[in-house]
């Protein structure tokens, strides 16, 4: 027997832990005064690493200051007030602690069994959400549907493409994998993870139908009737339909309501996709753009994109848990047991692709308590604000133009110059490091997209980037 190990014990852990919470807070608390978007060059902090790994162990402290000699040069700051590009990946200190505790008790909680807190916090956290944000009742697990933390929405679409297909096919696609006559629908605007899980569920491209948009950028709806009805006609099988409420490019939103009574028509299982729009929803007042949702046979968010909960966190939500569970369940000798076995409770591995799944509900549980509904609507109703406030000034300068009224966090807006002075214009703010923001096209027309959404971001911060663009662009010269 040796007593040799190289294990971290209990208490070097809660030294080095305690100097990496100290770390974390100084960056919080210096975060400005880094540039937002990381300024190195592709292969520069690559060729910093040495190139094998260490064969003698390395104290903490040395990692430590390896991660700030040559990982920060290499960090674009998503955790900045002054970050305003894509959609937003924010967190919240008690985002974080959850993460960490849910990894300092490391449990996997594919099965009931395997951590029964694990799944009933989950379930209950997500029967909270319900409520929290005005959803249908029907999606509670203690209703005929319910909720699972899925990593991104681009899992949860394919859970309910997959989902879509077997219900369709009265569960014979999973036995002989006969696809072929499937069809599914999305708009030109839907977000690309829904055409990956297509790809992904073997379905093809080619039988994928991109629906027009109206000049709102919104799903036609009698553009998809037309196309669902010509292939029917056809001898095609529609099967699956995307509608999503605050689009990627410019958060545009499908009526759900009229897209819902034409899958209820012909019998197709409608998804809706409100990967960042839908933390809008614990705002009333913001509900009316979720009309329709009751039609809905599945629908996703993301807690981490808007609602200060670190990524990965999808709140994913069917209206009949039944179809999930039975297009993907497989039980195999190694993990049966005896509350799987009885169907007394939930075994969530059945309710995703992948078997293993982390205890994601903590992070949500603590932000939800830490907040209360209270503090998450006055932060979502403050960024909803700022919002409209910079939609304001753009329509009162007369050296810009908006899109449309932001009817959420995200404003488009462009300089009148046109395309190539824009994409000056954000090239330049970007590399000045002050500000991120990025860009869509839309109808050949560059647009910069402006998502008020970051955690920290407030009122100064939003009038300190319109005070740097308008700079910005008259020092331009072209
Ligand atoms: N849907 C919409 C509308 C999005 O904007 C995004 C990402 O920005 C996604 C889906 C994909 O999100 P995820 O990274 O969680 O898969």
């Amino acid at each position: 027997m040796t007593d040799c190990s190289y294990h971290m014990t209990p208490g070097q852990f809660r030294e080095e832990g305690k100097k990496l919470i100290d770390w974390i807070a100084d960056y919080y608390e210096q975060i400005e005064e880094y540039p937002v978007l990381s300024r190195v060059k592709p292969g520069e902090i690559r060729k910093q690493l040495p190139p094998q790994a260490p064969e003698k162990a390395e104290p903490f402290d040395k990692m430590l200051q390896d991660v700030d000699r040559l990982i920060m040069p290499g960090i674009t700051h998503w955790q900045s007030p002054n970050f305003f590009a894509y959609f937003q990946s924010n967190n919240s200190g008690p985002s974080v602690l959850g993460d960490l505790l849910s990894s300092g008790l490391g449990v996997q909680g594919m099965l009931w069994a395997t951590s029964p807190a694990c799944t009933e916090l989950e379930s209950h956290v997500m029967d909270w959400i319900v409520d929290l944000m005005g959803l249908p009742d029907h999606f509670k697990t203690t209703s005929s549907g319910g909720g699972v933390i899925q990593d991104t929405a681009s899992s949860a679409a394919l859970a309910a493409l997959l989902s879509a297909r077997e219900k369709k096919t009265d569960f014979m696609c999973n036995q002989t994998g006969d696809t072929s006559r499937l069809t599914a629908y999305i708009s030109t605007q839907t977000h690309s993870s829904v055409e990956k899980g297509v790809k992904i569920m073997g379905i093809g491209t080619d039988r994928l139908r991109k629906i027009d948009v109206d000049d709102t950028f919104a799903m036609s709806p009698q553009a998809l009737e037309n196309q669902i009805i010509g292939d029917i006609q056809n001898g095609y099988i529609p099967f699956f339909v995307c509608a999503t409420i605050g689009t990627t490019s410019s958060n545009a939103i499908d009526p759900v309501r009229l897209i819902g009574e034409i899958c209820k028509k012909y019998g197709i299982w409608l998804h809706v996709d409100s990967a960042m729009a839908g933390t809008a929803f614990v705002c009333p007042e913001y509900r009316h753009y979720s009309d329709g949702l009751e039609l809905a046979d599945s629908y996703a968010f993301n807690p981490h994109k808007w609602m200060f909960t670190n990524f990965d966190c999808d709140c994913f939500f069917v209206a009949d848990k039944s179809v999930l569970i039975r297009t993907l369940s497989i039980l195999p000798e190694y993990l049966k047991n005896e509350a799987t076995e009885k169907g007394a409770v939930i075994d969530y591995r059945d309710w995703h692709v992948q078997l293993g799944r982390r205890f994601r509900a903590l992070k949500l549980w603590f932000v939800i308590r830490h907040y209360g509904t209270e503090g998450l609507r006055y932060h979502i109703g403050e960024h909803l604000r700022l919002a409209r406030l910079f939609a304001e000034w753009v329509n009162e300068s007369s050296a810009f133009e908006l899109l449309s009224k932001p009817p959420f966090n995200l404003v488009c807006f462009r300089h009148k110059k046109g395309n190539a002075s824009n994409k000056l214009l954000m090239d330049t703010l970007n590399q000045s490091g002050k500000i991120f923001l990025t860009h869509t096209v839309l109808d050949g027309t560059f647009w910069l997209r402006m998502s008020i959404g970051q955690t920290q971001t407030r009122e100064e911060h939003v009038e300190k980037a319109w005070k740097l663009i308008n700079a910005t662009s008259d020092s331009i010269r072209e």
